[in-house]
């Protein structure tokens, strides 16, 4: 139900070379930003929260039924490794209980990858069926999973054959799903880059100085940016630190809409 994604820069230290934040680290790390999104979007409602960074060592991800504290106790108990790069989701369900397995992040593509979903998909058995008749298997019960696995058998194709994109292969997988959905995407082996797609369902880029956000609305990065792009129907954006790009579900150049947050949080 609720939606968040940062990406920072590991190459540039604090302006004012403070020794807050940690050395190699930007202005944030991933996981406060997107925790602190998270707290913000909770008047949604939701029955689950879960989060994944790329940290040296690859994806890693904790995922929790239940209150925002609950995940805050498993990070307590598993800390993650500091990361720039991260995607967070509070879980409203609508395909499979409210369990941890069914939380997201669904990891796939040998759990180097990582997806998060607002939304349902309204085609999933169909698509489940024919990535199982392919050799896939799934964890949970979801819709969301369906979709995790069919973008990392996309990704993995296009690895290949030498055109390794973790965009082209959010477009390619969003042309067959049907329904609702803001998703959001990271892998491994892109780790400067968190890729989103919205049909149905909203998606809002936040921009920063060295760092961009995503979020299912404003709410999930007002502490951090005020400039905000909002994305139209059937649209992908790609986030870098110092960069974001909007396409179609065809690769096409698109735009947002730019506009600046007023209201007070
Ligand atoms: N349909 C997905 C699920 O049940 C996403 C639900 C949501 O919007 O949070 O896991």
């Amino acid at each position: 139900c609720g939606i968040v994604g940062y990406v920072g820069r590991r190459d540039v230290l604090a302006a004012d070379g403070s020794a807050d934040p940690a050395p190699g680290i930007n202005s944030h790390s991933a996981l406060d930003v997107v925790l602190e999104g998270l707290r913000r979007l909770e008047y949604r409602g939701y029955d689950s929260a879960g989060v994944a960074v790329i940290a040296d060592g690859g994806i890693e991800s904790r995922k929790k039924s239940g209150k925002l504290s609950n995940l805050i106790d498993e990070l307590d108990a598993r800390p993650l490794p500091q990361s720039l790069t991260g995607i967070g989701h509070t879980r409203w369900a609508t395909h499979g209980g409210p369990t941890d397995q069914n939380a997201h992040p669904h990891l796939a593509d040998g759990d180097q990858l990582a997806v998060i979903h607002n939304g349902i998909i309204e085609n999933f058995a169909e698509i489940k069926a024919s990535l199982t008749a392919k050799g896939h298997t799934f964890r949970s019960e979801t819709d969301t999973e369906v979709a995790a696995v069919l973008l990392g058998d996309i990704y993995r194709s296009l690895a290949a054959k030498g055109e390794a994109s973790l965009t082209k292969a959010m477009q390619l997988a969003c042309q067959k799903l049907e329904g609702a959905f803001t998703l959001l995407a990271i892998h491994q082996e892109q780790p400067d880059v968190v890729v989103a797609a919205r049909r149905n369902s909203p998606l809002v880029v936040g921009l920063g100085e060295n760092e961009n956000f995503l979020g299912s609305d404003v709410s999930g990065f007002i502490d951090f940016t005020r400039r905000a792009v909002e994305l139209g129907q059937d649209q992908i954006v790609t986030i870098t630190p110092d960069s974001f790009e909007i396409t179609d579900f065809h690769g096409q150049p698109a735009e947002g809409t730019e506009f600046e947050v007023n209201w007070d949080a």
